[in-house]
This record gives C-alpha cells, sequence and structure tokens, in this order.
C-alpha cells in the first residue's frame, strides 16, 4: 500500500486568505497546507478519502490517471466541495465514480450537488454511483475498509482502516469500543488542529495523549490550522515517532 497525504490543513487551509502570521508567510513548503484528504494505492485500487476545494490541484499534483472510489468522513465543505472535479476521471475511464459515505453524508451531497443527481443531467456534470455505508466494515472492489465512528462535537464522523493503516480526521472523542478498531495499526493520521482548545478537533495536547493509548509506530497528525506554529518548531516538541503530517508526504506499508 502506498499512503499520500494530499492535504493536511484545517478548513481554511494553510496559508489562510489574508493573514500576515509567521505560519502563512512561511517559505517553507511544509507549512503550506491544502485542506485534508488522502490518497491510498492500495491492492492495485486507487482510493481517496474526502474530496475538499482542492482535490483539482491534489490530483494534479500526485499526476493520478485513475480513481477508482472516493470514501468520505463527513459532509462539511472542506472535505466534500471538490467532488465535481470527478468528472475528469469520468472522462478519462468512461464509467461512474462509485462514492462511499454513510446516508446523512449522502444526502447533503444530494442536496449541495443536486445538479450530479437530477433526472436530466446536463452534459458532462459528475457521474456517481452511491454507495451507502454504516458502521461495518465494506469491500471497494477487494479492498477491504473498516470504519471507525468517533464524534465531531456532536457529529459522528468516520475514520478509517485499511490494513495497517488508519485515518482519523475531525473529530475530539474516540469511545472504547471504536478504539479496538484502530489497536495493532502501524501508521496513524490523527487530527491534531492546535495548541489551543477547540469544540469539534484535538487540540495537539490531546492527540499526543491518545496516540499513547494507540502505540501505533508512526503517527503523522493532519487538519493543522496556522495556530499550531511553525512545521520544523513544532516538529521538535513531539516524540521521535510522532510528526506532523504535511502535503505530498508519501508512505509504503
Ligand atoms: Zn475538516
Ligand atoms: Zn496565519
Ligand atoms: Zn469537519
Amino acid at each position: 500500500m502506498q499512503i499520500t497525504l494530499l492535504g493536511t490543513g484545517t478548513s481554511s487551509g494553510v496559508p489562510m486568505i489574508g493573514c500576515t502570521c509567521a505560519v502563512c508567510r512561511s517559505v517553507d513548503f511544509r507549512d503550506k497546507r491544502l485542506r485534508s484528504s488522502v490518497h491510498l494505492a492500495v491492492d492495485g485500487r486507487s482510493i481517496v478519502i474526502d474530496t475538499g476545494p482542492d482535490f483539482r490541484q491534489q490530483m494534479l499534483r500526485l499526476s493520478l490517471e485513475r480513481l477508482d472510489a472516493v470514501v468520505f468522513t463527513h459532509e462539511h465543505k472542506d472535505h466534500t466541495a471538490g467532488l465535481d472535479e470527478v468528472r475528469a476521471f469520468n472522462f478519462r475511464q468512461q464509467e461512474e465514480i462509485p462514492i462511499y459515505a454513510r446516508g446523512r453524508v449522502l444526502n447533503q451531497l444530494r442536496n449541495e450537488f443536486a445538479y450530479v443527481f437530477a433526472d436530466k443531467k446536463y452534459p458532462g456534470v459528475p457521474s456517481i454511483r452511491t454507495h451507502e455505508i454504516n458502521n461495518e466494515p465494506f469491500e471497494i472492489a477487494g479492498v477491504r475498509i473498516i470504519p471507525i465512528e468517533v464524534m465531531h462535537h456532536r457529529l459522528p464522523v468516520f475514520g478509517f482502516r485499511v490494513h495497517n493503516f488508519t485515518y482519523l480526521t475531525d473529530l475530539n472523542y474516540i469511545s472504547d469500543a471504536e478504539l479496538e478498531k484502530v489497536y495493532g495499526t502501524q501508521v496513524l493520521v490523527l487530527d491534531a488542529l492546535q495548541r489551543n482548545d477547540h469544540i469539534s478537533h484535538f487540540t495537539l495536547e490531546q492527540a499526543v495523549a491518545l496516540v499513547e493509548r494507540i502505540r501505533p509506530e508512526l503517527t503523522f497528525f493532519t487538519h493543522i490550522s496556522h495556530k499550531m506554529g511553525l512545521h520544523h518548531e513544532v516538529e521538535k516538541e513531539l516524540p521521535h515517532n510522532i510528526r506532523l503530517g504535511y502535503d505530498g508526504l508519501q508512505l509504503s506499508l
């Protein structure tokens, strides 16, 4: 399996429009964070988790030629706004792109992209096949995906485990029962927004505490705000097996 972090930024991205803080002015490429998303090349399949507003740019950076499926964590715009761009893969592949999400998220996508789901579609709009998922393992063309239900303030959100990789973004709570599904994972990508408390995301300190319970070999934090600080300075404070993610980071597992 090859994992690529396509984006590691919070909803506004880093730099944030109009901000002149040290992080937003940094010239370090690791301080430039597109909205959070990940690509998995696994068992011969090409799968993306979430299509945020930067999806097109992320696909171009990765030079991705084929997309087999999209899986959604939740319906927030920073995870869904780029869905229209899957039409590039419709044109290339001459087929529908399957998307996997819980019913609530599919309903929201049907509202926000009504033209995609219209009975009479305008030529060239995305062609999508929906698959409703629940909190049960499912398969995408033979790839087994285990949803992990976490809480994002009061919104239930799915993280996903694929083999020994687990992706958990947009959360500030996970139950002991759901945590059982994460144990034994080798590589974890985990939400860590900033240092200060937040209503719907883990802080740096909370995320480190959760990693110490899960004990994966390697952890990368994601969904990072400009308020977190400069990438190279924050990394110095972290234990050796915990790092901040950055856009374009690739791992083989
Ligand atoms: Zn988000
Ligand atoms: Zn800033
Ligand atoms: Zn969210």
